[in-house]
């Protein structure tokens, strides 16, 4: 039977990038010991706390279907949560919750692009971008950032393909190179957004892991709020990544459309997992922080192990739990180095092949594993780097 076009091209057919990933994943199965450094999940699971009061909601019987945009109370915690540290005002009715920041990415290309539509998005892009726009009914249109400008990007760049195009989609802090983008930047993108009448579409699922310089919401800029959506997600910042609960964050109406849509899709999120998610919101900053913490400290080890050698050089490490190296003084792709570092020393990172032609010659490291074996991996990276340039 004939399948969708839509859906047997949602991937471009080649390599999908998790080979690396998939080959630790079968020496773990054969009982090799590897150290992971490659999907960004937490090595915590989500607190206690959490879990207790997920626990009291469905025993007390929020485990029907809840309403679709998402509880009266998750909405009210997000758009406080929002209009607080953006400054702009912002209400129940510009928030819908999401199954998840992925669900949500969805839905937003889906509210804002005609099939057929150009979709932009960055590259180096978190692995669903392209997929994601596809899914959506549009063509996904890759912008490549360099990794001289430190993967931010110029908007000469984004100019230079933005004709058709209908949207922009942006991730800061980013994944998988660990930028956030600079007020200039941000700033140059949403002129861009205004004057070529773009939607910009903002993941900022890792608000609340920004190590250097504030985390700035585009959609606090002048005229942009019109014209922004923003995904927000519990997953990282709250350790809650299997609990499928997110957001999108936009104009009144664009809310009311994309309910109509999570009506006839997901049909909202648990109850008690929004109940869950309002409590979490509601311990402010002081429980987000201490979710970051061990990412801010295996990031200050980091520095200290790049320091103290000259091969692999570091993108600015400035947020989000992943590091992106440069290692091109090798003389391999990042998809060798990463397939070479597995097979001697079994510790398994990202090629940054796998994010995008921009990140060739790189690699990405989650800071996911404890302190001490996070900094001893790091320095057999290093001194396998260095080896490697020597030849
Ligand atoms: N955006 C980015 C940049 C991500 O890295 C992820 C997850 N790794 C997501 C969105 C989706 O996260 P979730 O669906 O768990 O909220």
């Amino acid at each position: 039977m004939k399948l969708s076009h839509r859906i047997t091209h949602l991937t471009d057919g080649g390599s999908d990038g998790w080979e690396v990933f998939n080959r630790a994943r079968r020496m773990i199965a054969e009982g090799h010991a590897v150290t992971e450094l490659t999907i960004g999940e937490h090595d915590i699971r989500t607190d206690p706390s959490i879990l207790a009061t997920m626990e009291r909601s469905a025993r007390d019987g929020h485990t029907g279907y809840a309403m679709v945009p998402g509880t009266d109370l998750l909405r009210d915690t997000v758009a406080a949560r929002v209009q607080l540290r953006t400054g702009v005002p912002t209400t129940r009715n510009n928030v819908i919750i999401t199954p998840g920041g992925q669900a949500g990415l969805f839905a937003a290309h889906t509210a804002v692009c005609d099939p057929g539509d150009i979709g932009l998005y960055l590259d180096p892009y978190y692995a669903t971008y392209p997929g994601t726009i596809r899914g959506a009914g549009a063509v996904a249109k890759r912008i490549e950032t360099r990794a001289e400008d430190a993967f931010q990007p110029r908007a000469t760049d984004i100019e230079a393909a933005a004709d058709g195009a209908v949207s922009l989609l942006i991730n800061t802090p980013n994944n998988p190179t660990g930028v956030v983008y600079s007020p200039e930047t941000l700033s140059s993108i949403a002129e861009l957004c205004r004057r070529r009448d773009l939607w910009l579409i903002s993941d900022e699922v890792y608000d609340t892991q920004v190590w250097e310089g504030e985390h700035l919401s585009p959609r606090a800029l002048p005229g942009m709020a019109e014209r922004s959506l923003v995904i927000g997600s519990m997953s990282k910042s709250h350790a809650m990544t299997g609990s499928r609960c997110g957001w999108i964050v936009a104009p009144e109406d664009v809310i009311e459309h994309l309910t109509n849509l999570a009506t006839h899709t997901t049909y909202g999120v648990p109850g008690f997992i929004q109940d869950a998610a309002s409590f979490a919101l509601s311990a402010g900053r002081t429980l987000e922080d201490q979710i970051a913490e061990p990412f801010r400290r295996r990031r200050a080890l980091a520095l200290e192990v790049l320091a103290a050698q000259q091969v692999v050089s570091l993108i600015p490490a400035q947020g989000a739990m992943y590091l992106m190296l440069d290692i091109r003084s090798t003389g391999l792709s990042g998809d060798a180095f990463a397939n070479a570092l597995l097979e001697t020393h079994a510790i398994a990172v990202m090629p940054g092949e796998s994010f995008g032609a921009a990140a060739a010659g790189h690699i990405r490291v989650a800071m996911t594993i404890a302190d001490e074996r996070f900094a001893e991996s790091l320095r057999i990276l290093c001194s396998f780097a260095a080896q490697l340039a020597e030849k």
